[in-house]
Protein backbone atom coordinates (compact mmCIF):
# COMPACT_ATOMS: atom_id res chain seq x y z
CA UNK A 1 0.00 0.00 0.00
CA UNK A 2 1.47 3.36 -0.95
CA UNK A 3 0.57 6.52 1.07
CA UNK A 4 0.25 10.03 -0.80
CA UNK A 5 3.77 11.54 -0.31
CA UNK A 6 3.59 15.10 1.03
CA UNK A 7 6.45 17.72 1.98
CA UNK A 8 4.90 19.69 4.66
CA UNK A 9 7.04 22.86 4.17
CA UNK A 10 4.95 24.41 7.29
CA UNK A 11 7.97 23.85 9.43
CA UNK A 12 10.18 25.41 7.37
CA UNK A 13 11.53 28.89 7.68
CA UNK A 14 13.42 30.76 4.80
CA UNK A 15 14.71 33.66 7.25
CA UNK A 16 13.35 35.40 10.66
CA UNK A 17 10.85 37.19 8.58
CA UNK A 18 9.45 34.85 6.26
CA UNK A 19 7.79 32.08 7.85
CA UNK A 20 5.88 29.47 5.24
CA UNK A 21 2.64 28.76 6.52
CA UNK A 22 1.29 25.29 7.07
CA UNK A 23 -1.77 26.20 3.95
CA UNK A 24 1.76 25.14 2.20
CA UNK A 25 1.32 21.20 2.33
CA UNK A 26 1.16 20.38 -1.01
CA UNK A 27 1.66 16.77 -2.70
CA UNK A 28 2.47 15.45 -5.17
CA UNK A 29 0.49 12.61 -4.81
CA UNK A 30 1.25 8.70 -5.72
CA UNK A 31 4.03 6.54 -7.39
CA UNK A 32 1.66 5.91 -10.24
CA UNK A 33 4.42 4.46 -12.15
CA UNK A 34 6.50 1.01 -11.66
CA UNK A 35 10.57 0.27 -13.02
CA UNK A 36 9.68 -2.82 -15.57
CA UNK A 37 13.00 -4.07 -14.41
CA UNK A 38 12.63 -4.21 -10.72
CA UNK A 39 9.51 -3.19 -9.72
CA UNK A 40 9.80 -0.17 -7.84
CA UNK A 41 7.25 2.04 -7.83
CA UNK A 42 7.95 5.50 -8.87
CA UNK A 43 6.62 9.04 -9.65
CA UNK A 44 6.39 9.98 -13.19
CA UNK A 45 8.84 12.82 -12.66
CA UNK A 46 11.24 10.37 -11.61
CA UNK A 47 11.85 9.27 -15.10
CA UNK A 48 14.53 9.13 -17.24
CA UNK A 49 14.44 11.51 -20.45
CA UNK A 50 15.19 8.64 -23.06
CA UNK A 51 12.92 5.80 -23.68
CA UNK A 52 13.80 1.90 -23.62
CA UNK A 53 12.56 -0.16 -26.20
CA UNK A 54 8.83 -0.12 -27.21
CA UNK A 55 8.73 3.32 -26.04
CA UNK A 56 9.14 1.64 -22.37
CA UNK A 57 9.66 4.39 -19.56
CA UNK A 58 12.98 4.06 -18.15
CA UNK A 59 14.08 4.57 -14.29
CA UNK A 60 17.61 4.86 -12.88
CA UNK A 61 17.64 5.54 -9.22
CA UNK A 62 16.29 2.12 -8.52
CA UNK A 63 18.14 -0.17 -10.12
CA UNK A 64 19.91 2.13 -12.89
CA UNK A 65 17.28 0.72 -15.50
CA UNK A 66 18.09 -3.28 -14.68
CA UNK A 67 21.62 -2.56 -14.79
CA UNK A 68 22.25 -3.44 -10.69
CA UNK A 69 20.38 -6.61 -9.61
CA UNK A 70 20.89 -7.56 -5.68
CA UNK A 71 21.07 -11.17 -5.11
CA UNK A 72 18.87 -12.95 -2.64
CA UNK A 73 19.01 -12.28 1.70
CA UNK A 74 20.26 -15.45 2.41
CA UNK A 75 17.85 -17.76 4.77
CA UNK A 76 18.28 -17.02 8.05
CA UNK A 77 19.37 -19.53 10.93
CA UNK A 78 15.98 -21.55 12.01
CA UNK A 79 15.75 -19.71 15.49
CA UNK A 80 16.26 -16.19 13.78
CA UNK A 81 13.88 -17.19 11.41
CA UNK A 82 11.07 -18.45 13.72
CA UNK A 83 12.09 -14.63 15.45
CA UNK A 84 12.09 -12.91 12.40
CA UNK A 85 8.75 -14.40 10.98
CA UNK A 86 7.28 -16.39 14.27
CA UNK A 87 4.18 -15.10 16.26
CA UNK A 88 4.85 -16.48 19.42
CA UNK A 89 5.30 -14.18 22.75
CA UNK A 90 9.10 -14.26 22.26
CA UNK A 91 9.39 -13.76 18.26
CA UNK A 92 6.59 -10.58 18.69
CA UNK A 93 8.54 -9.18 21.52
CA UNK A 94 11.70 -9.62 18.85
CA UNK A 95 9.75 -7.68 16.55
CA UNK A 96 8.89 -5.07 18.51
CA UNK A 97 12.51 -4.10 19.77
CA UNK A 98 14.16 -5.13 16.99
CA UNK A 99 15.38 -1.93 16.19
CA UNK A 100 17.12 -1.44 19.46
CA UNK A 101 18.59 -4.89 19.39
CA UNK A 102 20.15 -3.95 16.06
CA UNK A 103 21.26 -0.91 17.67
CA UNK A 104 22.96 -2.91 20.07
CA UNK A 105 25.16 -5.32 18.31
CA UNK A 106 25.78 -2.80 15.90
CA UNK A 107 29.50 -2.89 16.86
CA UNK A 108 29.82 -6.31 18.39
CA UNK A 109 30.68 -7.78 14.51
CA UNK A 110 32.74 -4.98 12.68
CA UNK A 111 35.43 -7.72 11.43
CA UNK A 112 37.75 -5.46 11.97
CA UNK A 113 41.64 -6.61 12.72
CA UNK A 114 43.27 -5.00 16.13
ZN1 LIG B 1 14.28 -0.34 -11.24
Amino acid sequence: MCESFQIDIGVLQKSPATVVTRQDVWSIGQPTQRCVFCGANMWMHERLAKRGANNTILFAICCMSGKVTLPLLPVPPPLLGTLLDGDDERALHHQKHIRAFNGMFSFTSMAGKI
